[in-house]
């Protein structure tokens, strides 16, 4: 299967790409067309990399819209929990191909998530065309499953998530919930496990204040260093929020060489207390992604509007409009400023064929500089065409299915007494 985009722009000059065998073969201003290439009229258009959503809860498009505007704690206890305790594998399939519709026509191409049934989520990524590192959450405490139960649900749900390989678009992670959801005796095991499968860990990390002190209190340690203690620091660890990290744990934090995903919008609704301190992580030398967090709290998939948001409160809160510039948000949001997250600021021959075209003609984009303007002035709306693997999942705004799939969604959000 091969592709040939033509006609399309890279920093205003004209470039073709083409792509073989799910990467990019050839791209500049000479490629051609080959013989039995699908081609993609670029006319008008930006080639730009994928965005890379480095924290969600797919499947909760199900939640969009349900308990919201209460405190996090009232939301989770008398709405979300409850709706979840009666979740069905085909919710999470449906809930997540709905997340997937949104995510491509926003230009996400891949995301981390954390949900109950991993391998339907598997299943809907595999389905969808796109790429995901997948989880089940561990949780180990409250009602109790100890290590043991946590052990068959993460050796379960990996095997799940590993026989949809899907060509490597999909593939596993461990995902304890929080270090107050899951102990520590769990918490080392997963850090042995996950070592063992040379696996990446996807873990909650001081989203409130009350986990902060919850910690220092439980074990005489603030967050960061309780995890450190526990081996689970490593390059290969995905941290979502850190509101509350201070100077010595982000300094661990970068020498550790662990991610830390910040996720704005969700922390602005759920009213967490302050951002993220970005530049302190910034100058640190810590790596960083940017995330949703579920659609159940933000309520929206569209990283691109969450790149805004993101430049917008770090300035705000820095009382300084160069705390964060444009190019850094962009490089956020397409996951370059981590490995773990995979991302890449500009395209290259030999790299996996996942790019957007973006209309370059579109007003919000005109006049001005290409990726300032999709930061502050554009949406996801923009995005014309997704590329995965060199397959087109949508083109001229359209995704095909994208009906059957919302339908099918809304029928599972109806049985949950949702929608
Ligand atoms: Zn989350």
């Amino acid at each position: 299967m091969s592709l040939a985009v033509v006609g399309a722009t890279i920093g205003g000059e004209a470039v073709g790409l083409r792509a073989e065998g799910g990467a990019i073969a050839e791209l500049g201003p000479e490629v051609r067309v080959a013989d039995g290439d699908e081609v993609v009229d670029g006319a008008g258009m930006a080639l730009v990399p994928g965005l890379v959503n480095g924290h969600t809860h797919a499947a909760m498009t199900l939640f969009r819209g349900y308990g919201d505007d209460l405190p996090l704690m009232e939301w989770l206890q008398d709405w979300i929990w409850p709706a979840e305790a009666k979740l069905t594998a085909e919710d999470v399939y449906w809930g997540t191909r709905l997340a997937c519709v949104e995510m491509i026509r926003t230009g996400t191409i891949r995301f981390f998530d954390m949900y109950w049934h991993a391998g339907e989520t598997a299943r809907a990524v595999a389905d969808a065309g796109i790429r995901a590192v997948i989880g089940a959450p561990l949780i180990d405490t409250g009602e109790g499953t100890g290590l043991g139960g946590l052990r068959d649900v993460a050796a379960a749900s990996l095997d799940e998530v590993a026989a949809m390989a899907a060509d490597g678009r999909v593939s596993g992670a461990f995902a304890p919930h929080a270090i107050y959801t899951v102990s520590a005796e769990s918490l080392r095991w997963v850090a042995e496990a996950a070592a063992d499968r040379d696996l990446p860990v996807q873990i909650h990390l001081s989203e409130s204040e009350g986990e902060v002190t919850d910690c220092v209190e439980a074990h005489g340690k603030r967050p960061a260093h309780y995890l450190d203690q526990l081996g689970l620091l490593t390059p290969k660890t995905v941290l979502a929020h850190g509101v509350w990290l201070d100077d010595g744990e982000l300094d661990l934090i970068a020498e550790r060489g662990s991610t830390i995903v910040t996720n704005p919008v969700a922390n602005m609704k759920l009213a967490v207390g302050g951002p993220f301190r970005f530049p302190s992580a910034r100058d640190r030398g810590v790596r960083l992604g940017l995330g949703t967090d579920g659609p159940g709290s933000n309520n929206s998939l569209d990283l691109l509007a969450d790149a805004k948001h993101f430049a917008l409160v770090q300035k705000h809160a820095a009382g300084d409009p160069a705390a964060v510039t444009a190019e850094e948000a962009w490089a956020l949001a397409t996951g370059s400023r981590s490995p773990l997250l995979g991302g890449r600021t500009e395209l290259a021959p030999g790299d996996p064929a996942d790019f957007l075209l973006v209309r370059a003609d579109a007003p919000e984009l005109a006049p001005g500089e290409l990726v300032a303007n999709l930061v502050y002035a554009a949406s996801g709306s923009v995005v014309d065409c997704t590329v995965v693997a060199g397959r087109v999942l949508m083109r001229g705004g359209v995704v095909e299915g994208a009906d059957e799939v919302r339908e099918r969604a809304l029928a599972q959000a109806r049985r949950l007494g949702i929608a």
